[in-house]
């Protein structure tokens, strides 16, 4: 484990040094290897990468952790390490939306480019908000999701480098055992709360795949996206709810900024009614160094401690 988080970490801090020092320092990153170079968005598809790449892939994170992939828009440096990868994966369903455009040139020019929500059930994703055209990105915190995506990196490594195809099938039995194991996991700690206690308020609406997997009610103060702030009216609106229904805990995300949840903790307690703020969870990137959660594993397990934890 301490290897894995190591090289995600090399990987993540190499490329701020590259993004920080812009006068042309890539040749020595990459002219070194013949490892198979994976350039990921986030920082849950960089870890997922390195589990099932293994020592035959090197890879790179475009976003660190507490990055907003919502927002995230790429720097010429991304653009740049992009196309010199053999392989780049994203995850689509419009999470990276500010970079639509840009994977869309890239699968013309040559690289294997990896999109998880090509390989992923349909029938398992939700609607945004209310439009059932577009769906929901935020399939990693339901287990058996990232199953799939876990298969679909297979796959996709796979094409870019048939030679490698053992090793990267038996690194993806290892994990899906692993992940079975995660997901049995979250769900005894859930034994741990009532039904009425099943209730998780964040600032944006990122649980919603979890919620449905695990059996929780789930409210964002903002919606999907990050993209529109939350108005007054939904933050007295969901402090309404959360004064009603008596909820203990309401959580922060280590992605968006805290104010956020601050506000509706002010507005619970102008109803009369105390809400705790339960912990931070980690939405739409991993934790970074030293927290504790710097694999999807431990992200998902600190997240489901913290939720339990505050609520029971
Ligand atoms: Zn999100």
């Amino acid at each position: 484990m301490n290897k894995k988080i190591k090289s995600l970490l090399g990987a993540v801090l190499s490329l701020t040094l590259l993004l920080a020092g812009c006068s042309a320092p890539a040749e020595s990153a990459e002219s070194s290897t013949d490892k198979l170079n994976v350039v990921a968005t986030t920082t849950m598809l960089a870890d997922l990468a390195i589990e099932i790449g293994g020592e035959r892939i090197t890879a790179n994170g475009l976003m660190g952790p507490g990055i907003d992939p919502h927002l995230y828009q790429a720097s010429a440096g991304d653009v740049s390490l992009m196309q010199k990868a053999d392989v780049v994966l994203y995850n689509g369903l419009h999470l990276e939306g500010k970079m639509g455009e840009i994977f869309e040139n890239l699968s013309t020019q040559g690289s294997t480019v990896i999109c998880i929500e090509n390989g992923l059930d349909e029938s398992m994703l939700l609607a945004w908000e209310n439009d059932s055209s577009v769906h929901d990105p935020h399939i990693w915190f339901d287990v058996s999701l990232w199953k799939q995506a876990a298969k679909t990196v297979t796959d996709g490594l796979t094409q870019a480098d048939p030679k490698g195809k053992a090793d990267y099938e038996a690194n993806l039995e290892a994990y899906l055992e692993e992940l079975d194991e995660t997901d049995t996991y979250i769900r005894n700690r859930v034994t741990e709360l009532s039904e009425s206690q099943r209730v998780l308020v964040t600032a944006h609406d990122a649980f919603q795949y979890f919620g449905k997997a695990y059996g929780f009610e789930v409210r964002g103060l903002q919606g999907i996206s990050t993209d529109a702030e939350a108005g007054t009216s939904d933050v007295s609106a969901l402090a309404d709810f959360i004064a009603e229904r008596q909820i203990k805990a309401i959580f922060v995300e280590s992605s968006v900024p805290p104010k956020t949840i601050e506000a509706l903790q002010a507005a619970v307690k102008a109803k009369g009614f105390d809400v705790a703020i339960g912990g931070e969870l980690y939405s739409d990137s991993l934790g970074g160094a030293d927290s504790g959660a710097e694999t999807y594993i431990l992200t998902v397990k600190a997240n489901i401690d913290t939720i339990v934890n505050a609520l029971k």
